[in-house]
């Protein structure tokens, strides 16, 4: 038995009934907000993005999208490994889709969200390492460093864990992906590498 695992099991449990009931944004979306938690305190991998997208807002489950199609095959894991909530802690700066800008964009995820929810996550889950996705959920972490620079940056660190920055898997990031053709050849192999390892383990 882990007592310390087995409390921070239960605090996050606790955490997630919180978040789940959190409604504050919903004057600033202008829809009722639809928060989404998953993982336990024993997820070995905590993945932190920027927020749900309108597609995930309505199935209620993360990256059910074309973003995860891509994600997990960067990853080289199927679904059943990357939604193993005791595999996959996976957050967002946002727990919940923020809505469109007039010009058919989602909005930023609100970063109140990350500091009342997030951050509480981060203290309750015993992962091994931190996967970033995209460069809002980067800047909230490194608020000085260059993107580009993060993602191929191999001796990351956060919080004093191993830390690897991805762009953002979504069709809309296409620029960023054709303009760093060698992130595929440079950094993927290393990612599922550290992936499958700490999964292994
Ligand atoms: S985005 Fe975060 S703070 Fe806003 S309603 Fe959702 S859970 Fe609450």
């Amino acid at each position: 038995m882990n007592t310390g695992l087995d409390k921070s099991q239960h605090e996050l449990e606790q955490l997630h009934k919180q978040i789940l009931a959190c409604r504050l944004c919903r004057d600033k979306f202008g829809f009722e907000p639809r928060p989404f938690v998953w993982g336990k305190a024993n997820a070995k991998i905590m993945q932190i993005s920027q927020a749900p997208s309108l597609r995930v807002h309505r199935s209620g489950k993360p990256f059910d999208d074309v973003s995860g199609q891509r994600l997990r095959q960067w990853y080289g894991i199927d679904e059943a490994q990357f939604y193993d909530q005791s595999q996959f802690y996976i957050t967002s700066i946002a727990h919940c889709y923020p809505g469109k800008t007039r010009r058919g964009t989602d909005r930023h995820p609100p970063v109140s969200c990350a500091r009342l929810w997030l951050e509480r996550e981060i203290r309750l889950v015993h992962n091994e390492i931190f996967i970033i996705i995209g460069s809002v959920a980067a800047r909230y972490f490194y608020q000085d460093r260059d993107f580009t620079s993060l993602v191929f940056d191999n001796h990351l660190m956060l919080r004093n864990k191993p830390a690897m920055v991805l762009p953002h898997p979504s069709p809309a990031n296409w620029h960023w992906l054709a303009a760093h053709k060698d992130f595929e050849t440079q950094v993927l192999p290393g990612v599922r590498q550290i992936i499958h390892r700490t999964l292994n383990e």
